[in-house]
């Protein structure tokens, strides 16, 4: 559609990982999602870690995306990057 496609915020992506597992997404938001990971270290290892547990559990721990989770994850990506 465009290539004025904004770029998620962390949170954003964090909010989207469960549509993004279950390949929920539509493609925009998912080609976003993806620029995002490619160019995120902290949400690169965040994913890893959701694809890692979602495959461990045979599904997605919607629990551990609750807001108060979501905060500790993004305190957790300041100190991921240096
Ligand atoms: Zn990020």
């Amino acid at each position: 559609m465009s290539e004025e496609v904004g770029q998620l915020s962390c949170q954003e992506l964090v909010e989207l990982v469960t549509d993004y597992l279950e390949d929920a997404l539509d493609d925009g938001t998912r080609a976003r999602f993806e620029l995002h990971v490619g160019l995120c270290h902290g949400c690169a290892a965040y994913l890893g870690q959701m694809e890692e547990t979602a495959t461990r559990l045979g599904s997605i721990p919607v629990d551990s995306l609750s807001t108060e989770a979501t905060s500790t994850l993004l305190d957790a990506f300041r100190g991921f990057r240096r």
